[in-house]
């Protein structure tokens, strides 16, 4: 299978990405944050939950999404591969990955990490802000925290797939079109 982790700070182009590569590999999109999106919308238990963190621009805590995203990876048996965007988000969810990928006789394939300077990041998220009408987006200082979160506990699992070499840099700033290119030809090379 191919397992492909798309990395990145928030509004880095991840979801934009992401359908692209679906498009091409044939692969199942799980999106956390488009899940806790969903069950804030339905008024869901999780949703409630993940709301009270999302819009502080904190991180869901671990236990809650490590079981959400294992449950949604065992809702399709005939998926060729996944991409996994925005999770994990911290060292404690890419290991419970890593056993939750061996218990399947099944492996991360690599991480693609997209690389974007944090000025344009800003401008990016003011932008989306007034078409997405996502809460998170609206406030500068919680797109700050967002941010902030990032630097602290989601930039460290890079170093933790750069220890198994599946790490891969792709420079994010440019048209959709070419780095979707750089993506491709990226996991192109992984086999
Ligand atoms: P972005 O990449 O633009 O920040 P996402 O849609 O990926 O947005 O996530 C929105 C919010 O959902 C995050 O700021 C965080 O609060 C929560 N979230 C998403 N994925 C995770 C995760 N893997 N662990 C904990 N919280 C998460």
């Amino acid at each position: 299978m191919l397992n492909i982790v798309l990395f990145g700070p928030p509004g880095a182009g991840k979801g934009t990405q992401s359908e692209n590569l679906i498009k091409r590999y044939d692969l199942v999109h799980l999106s956390t944050g488009d899940i806790f999106r969903a069950n804030i919308k339905g008024g869901t238990d999780l949703g409630n939950l993940a709301k009270s963190y999302i819009d502080k621009g904190a991180l869901v805590p671990d236990e809650v999404t490590i079981q959400m995203l294992e449950s949604e990876v065992n809702k399709h048996p005939e998926a060729k591969g996944f991409i996994f965007d925005g999770f994990p988000r911290t060292t404690a969810q890419a290991e419970a990955l890593d056993r939750f990928m061996d218990s399947r006789n099944d492996s991360i394939t690599c991480m693609l990490a997209l690389e974007v300077p944090e000025e344009e990041l800003r401008q990016r998220l003011k932008s989306r802000a007034e078409t997405s009408g996502r809460s998170d987006d609206a406030d500068p200082q919680v797109i700050q925290k967002r941010i902030d979160t990032y630097k602290r506990e989601t930039a460290p699992v890079a170093d933790y797939y750069r220890a198994q070499e599946k790490l891969v840099a792709i420079n994010g700033v440019g048209s959709i079109e070419a780095i979707s290119k750089r993506l491709f030809e990226a996991v192109d090379a992984t086999d």
